[in-house]
């Protein structure tokens, strides 16, 4: 898809034949008409998954917020933003040059109350917001703002850097640093040298514009920004404007009537510290190119300076001054990655250091240790050290730098010596906290730089800098233990596949007779690729030939490793190479495409690990990734792993990806000259769609360059097995200023509603209506002196903003509650389901990206209200994807005469039933009467227990103990509520009050051991009901009833066998046809739960008269998921806390 940039550049290209005499600006009305299409061009989604969220997040540290809106058009943007945000805004002030917009925006703001806690009415200043405006033109007294918002690309501002710095001149000191906001369609922001806060990116941002001549024409003046004075040659321009953009724009499919452009939108934040680069610059050498930086994605930012430090004062001194201005720094090793540089942000290179050398350990076993400085590239490392008959196993690229190391490093000595970062054993670093200089792990004296400080949690800087060190501080130097220098026998082989089962094939008998039969000292990659008009399959063997004769090492040449039953023929090339003529090696370089050498093209790369490369579903994936390869010379390559990277267990270090076969480096290619353009982001496109296709099948992610970029975020959640959670918490404690904002992504900044509460049911029962009588009563309802912030989203909306932008709906009347716009809505209730159902089919993810969109919107709030939804079972659906919040499904039910009577219209609702059969809600209220008495009743004596304060005095309870029961795991003692004074009380009471049954009917509390039997016991003598213990078989006298049960995830985690076993109870005990309520400590992956469910069933209890309480639950263990999968989603299942750790 090209993007806007690119469409910009080709219509300016296209009428430069004319003078700039002949072009005359846009007149008023034409820039009304032409930036109303491209608003209503604008995907909705930017600003329900981009600007509100971000906006959001800044505006909620603040209260009383003052805002300057600098050319907002007709609406402001802030209307986008939970209505608990905008009530935070309490002074408006507009700059809107455009008469008619100016008139609009007032009378949204006035008579349509957009900011209704306007402590006076709103500004609009009719006129255009100019390096002189001033305290004459704001209006007031004090002319400073909270957040100065430029939303539209500062349209006609130039020179932008000038615009910027007269709106940091109008923020205010206090109570907090104003902010200068902006967010930026297309390309990147080039602020000559100003730096950024904070910095945010939406790559996925589109505009699709209606494929008619008339909007085509106002479209196209606003991208321009001109018309030609000369009527005829305004015409002819036209015409070929147009047929610009049906050249450049992307359909979604051939009947589309709508043309698509990318335009990846930034935001920008700066405070008053955007211009304090002066006092760096006095200091520390500066870089004026973007030498040193390989990546091309990485070229495309533009920083705000690339200091070069030739010192560690230096590299601290950029530390300090980081600190000290509240800004983010990136760090530039050998810049392979696309991040190196970001917008607006300072780059440190570390080339200058440079140095390496070679030291007798004399601490143990006289081995080698290697000090290089992380200025240091792979070929520097090798080069040198084969001076000392030594090796670091790195990677297969010789310009590669620090990034390698610290995370993770793959390379042709991984199966017999591990990855890079397990050759680290210890390193020189700079805190990001504080600017120290820290030694961490074995740091030989000499190389220890004065001042340099042991920290207090050197123990978990060794660990991240073993796989996932880029976080937490900036690394001056590594130290690393050797091996012995080999030389490796190299061959290589092309095998044509005559067809997709044919290739499907040859993998498997790749993975089966080769790779999985090799010994440690073999390695096997293969490359699948399309070349000379089919589809190739690239095997290279390499042989570690460790002592090689001192005399001739390179003569000899070891035969192919391959069993007589591969018949792919002699190799192509067979070598025998050293460590530096290992580089040449790899046939992308020298065999594929007549080899990507020579810089004539640009790629991107991301890599998931996979095992059983071989099997049907990998296979077949891979195949189908490389026929719809968006340029041609995009390739996998599956890299051979096991060995001894599997040696080291996975929370040993933090690379926690251990167990797998094969890492896929999935490789998009493009010609070098085509960078920026369409090629260059299909290729992008593709690399993060095939990963995110193998991803359900994958055993991790590499988290080498997964960045800023938002699509990184998912991988990022894959990248280090089971130790994410310690990950984030180190990060906290190492950079709590979080000076490293663009490396890979941790965590999410933003936090998710606590409680969410998913309103459902058929059409026309009122859940709209109950929503936000509900919401009114939460923000209305206080304990104990704490309020709740609520908000209603319809998880619709976004899709009927969207219909509504390619069609001609009116946005606001679909979006509307109100009773006069029903007909309206009616008439469009088809062509929207019709629509719904046409993107379903080309974005089979739409029902993940609609919900956590509409969380997202939401950012802040306590508790969120969605309605709108259509799935069925929407807890086991959605609730893992916000592992942080409490998840409840509330179905409302109204007979069909107070349906027919609210919708005020007969008709066909089929579509909207539910179907009950798999799920069940977690409440149910029956809306029959008018008015919103029976609504509050509801709430009072449902909803007011969610937000009691015991669950947040529970949930102080539960401590998390990191590295328990296993390195990198963070346990959650559920159990040690039981062992506090209050604890079992406090539990007991909140169990007794979140069961929405009838205490009395209850024949029997279940129980399963150990967890469960605590906080059962106290709740069965609190409810006067009797115990039903579920007990490991044959711990329970006769008669019992049994069933296999698989372990538990802790009992797993602390290294308990995954054999089943069975479990059983007393069958005289079991209540005949009474409910029974079964109490368990922790849901996570529902094992424990089915089989207690399943035990109960074969006893003869009612599936319908089961309730689950567990005291805590893991949401990201799907344990809903698989209850529902099982046929126990009808079960009834409430959790007191949950957690987001694993
Ligand atoms: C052509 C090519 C071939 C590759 N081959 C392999 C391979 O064989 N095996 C393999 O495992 N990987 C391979 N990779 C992936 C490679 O490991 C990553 O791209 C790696 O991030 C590159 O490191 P760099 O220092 O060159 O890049 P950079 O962009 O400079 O750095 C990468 C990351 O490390 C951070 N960083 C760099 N220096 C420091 C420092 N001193 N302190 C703190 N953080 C720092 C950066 O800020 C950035 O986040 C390859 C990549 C490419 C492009």
């Amino acid at each position: 898809m090209a993007t806007l940039d690119a469409l910009k550049l080709t219509l300016r290209q296209s009428s430069l034949s004319a003078t700039e005499n002949e072009t005359q600006p846009l007149t008023d009305a034409q820039y009304g008409s032409s930036f109303e299409t491209l608003m209503q061009s604008s995907e909705w989604t930017t600003y329900q998954n981009f600007i509100a969220p971000q906006l959001s997040h800044l505006l909620l540290s603040r209260s009383r917020i003052s805002i300057l809106e600098i050319g907002p058009g007709p609406k402001s943007v802030l209307e986008y933003l939970p209505e608990h945000v905008k009530r935070r805004i309490k002074r408006y002030v507009a700059f809107e040059p455009n008469e008619e917009f100016g008139t609009k925006l007032e009378e949204r703001l006035i008579s349509g109350k957009q900011l209704a806690d306007l402590r006076d009415p709103p500004t609009v200043h009719k006129t255009r917001f100019t390096l002189e405006s001033g305290d004459a033109d704001t209006g007031s007294s004090s002319q400073k703002f909270d957040i100065i918002l430029f939303c539209h690309s500062m349209y006609g501002m130039n020179p932008k850097r000038k615009f910027i710095e007269k709106a940091l001149e109008m923020l205010v000191d206090s109570p907090a640093q104003g902010l200068v906001v902006v967010f930026h369609r297309d390309g990147c922001l080039n602020l000559d040298g100003l730096v950024c806060h904070r910095t945010a990116s939406f790559p996925a941002a589109t505009v699709s514009v209606l494929d008619d001549n008339e909007t085509l024409d106002r479209f196209t003046l606003f991208i321009t920004g001109h018309t030609m004075k000369d009527a005829v040659t305004d015409e002819l321009t036209r015409a070929k404007w147009r047929e610009t953009c049906r050249a450049l724009g992307s359909r979604k499919n051939e009947h589309s009537q709508r043309l698509e452009f990318s335009t990846p939108t930034i935001m920008a934040v700066f405070t008053r510290n955007a211009t304090a680069l002066s006092k760096l610059k006095a200091t520390v050498p500066r870089l004026v190119e973007k030498e040193t930086v390989k990546s091309r994605e990485a070229r495309v930012h533009q920083p705000a300076a690339i200091f070069k430090p030739t010192d560690i004062a230096q590299v601290q001194e950029c530390v300090q001054w980081a600190l000290k201005h509240d800004t983010g720094l990136t760090v530039i090793g050998g810049g392979h990655s696309g991040h190196c540089l970001w917008s607006g942000v300072v780059a440190v290179d570390m080339d200058a250091f440079d140095q390496i050398n070679i030291v007798t350990d004399t601490s143990e076993t006289q081995s080698s240790l290697l000090i290089a400085g992380s200025g240091c590239k792979t070929e520097q490392i090798i080069r040198k050290s084969m001076e000392a008959g030594k090796t670091v196993p790195l990677g297969s690229r010789p310009s590669v730098g620090a990034g390698i190391c610290l995370q993770g490093g793959i390379g042709h000595l991984s199966r017999i010596h591990g990855l890079t970062c397990d050759a680290i054993v210890g390193a020189v670093v700079i805190s990001v906290a504080s600017g120290d200089i820290m030694c961490v792990g074995k740091v030989p004296e000499k190389y220890q730089p004065a001042g340099a400080v042991r920290p207090e949690n050197e123990v978990d800087l060794l660990w991240v800098i073993n796989g996932a060190g880029t976080n937490f501080g900036i690394v001056v130097s590594f130290i690393f233990k050797t091996y012995p220098a080999p030389i490796y026998s190299v061959h290589n082989w092309v095998v044509p596949l005559k067809s997709d089962r044919g290739a499907e094939y040859t993998i498997r008998e790749f993975n089966t007779a080769i790779a999985s039969k090799l010994p440690r000292k073999y390695s096997a990659d293969a490359y699948l690729f399309w070349d000379e008009g089919q589809l190739q399959l690239g095997v290279n063997t390499f042989e570690i030939i460790p002592n090689p004769s001192r005399s001739s090492p390179l003569t000899a040449l070891a035969t192919p490793f391959l069993p007589a039953s591969v018949t792919y023929g002699e190799p192509k090339h067979a070598k025998m190479v050293d460590g530096i003529g290992l580089f040449e090696t790899e046939m992308y370089m020298s065999e594929m495409h007549g080899g990507h050498t020579g810089g004539k093209t640009s790629s991107f790369k991301r890599c998931i690990f996979l095992n059983d490369v071989g099997s049907e579903k990998i296979s077949k994936l891979l195949v189908e990734a490389v026929q719809k390869r968006p340029t041609p010379f995009c390739y996998l390559h599956l890299l051979h792993g096991g060995g001894a990277i599997a040696d080291v267990a996975p929370e040993a270090t933090a690379f926690g990806c251990r167990d797998w076969d094969f890492a896929c480096v999935v490789t998009g290619v493009w010609p070098r000259e085509q960078d920026g353009e369409k090629s260059a982001r299909d290729a992008i496109q593709w690399v993060y769609s095939v990963v995110r296709d193998l991803l359900p099948l994958s055993n991790g992610i590499y988290g080498a360059d997964l960045g800023p970029d938002p699509r990184d975020a998912a991988f990022a959640i894959k990248a280090f097995g089971p130790n994410r959670s310690r990950l984030a918490r180190i990060k906290e404690s190492s950079d709590p200023n979080n000076v490293l904002a663009y490396a890979c992504p941790l965590k999410n900044s933003i936090r998710d509603p606590r409680l969410i509460l998913l309103i459902t049911g058929e059409h026309g029962v009122g859940k709209d209506y109950c929503a936000s009588a509900w919401k009114s009563f939460v923000s209305g309802y206080t304990h104990r002196e704490r309020s709740f912030v609520a908000s209603v989203v319809s998880i619709s909306d976004a899709i009927k903003r969207e219909y509504a932008s390619r069609t001609a709906a009116d946005t606001d009347t679909l979006l509307s509650n109100k009773r006069e716009d029903r007909d309206y809505k009616e008439q469009h209730r088809a062509s929207l389901t019709d629509y719904y159902q046409e993107q379903m089919k080309q974005r089979p993810k739409l029902p993940e990206e609609s919900f956590l969109g509409a969380v997202h919107s939401a950012a802040g709030v306590d508790v969120l209200f969605i309605t709108g939804m259509r799935d069925e079972a929407p807890l086991a659906t959605f609730s893992h994807l916000v592992p942080e919040s409490r998840v409840l499904e509330i179905r409302i039910t109204a007979s069909e005469s107070t349906q027919l009577l609210r919708r005020g219209v007969k008709g066909d609702y089929s579509e909207y039933s539910i179907d009950d059969k798999t799920s069940r809600p977690d409440l149910k209220f029956a809306n029959e009467m008018y008015g919103s008495t029976l609504a509050h009743n509801f709430a009072e004596r449902c909803l007011a227990p969610l937000l009691h304060e015991g669950i947040e005095q529970l949930g102080s309870m539960v401590p998390s103990i990191p590295d328990f029961p296993r390195p990198g795991i963070e346990f959650r003692h559920v159990l040690d509520i039981a062992q506090r004074p209050e604890g079992l009380t406090l539990c007991t009471s909140l169990l007794r009050a979140h069961f929405t049954g009838d205490w009395n009917q209850v024949g029997a509390i279940a129980c399963c051991e150990a967890g469960g039997f605590i906080f059962a016991s106290a709740l069965a003598v609190q409810v006067k009901v009797h115990l039903l213990l579920i007990r490991e078989s044959g711990k329970l006298p006769p008669p019992t009833v049994s069933t296999a049960r698989s372990p538990s995830y802790v009992s797993l985690s602390a290294g308990g066998k995954a054999t089943k076993y069975s479990i059983e109870m007393n069958v005289e005990k079991i209540p005949r046809r009474k409910p029974v309520v079964l109490v368990d400590d922790v849901l996570a992956t529902g094992k424990t739960l089915c089989a207690a469910l399943q035990l109960l069933l074969k006893a003869g209890v009612n599936l319908e008269d089961i309730s689950v309480l567990n005291v805590a639950e893991f949401p990201l263990h799907q344990g809903r998921k698989l209850l529902r999968d099982e046929g126990f989603g009808r079960v009834n299942v409430r959790s007191l806390l949950v957690f987001g750790g694993v």
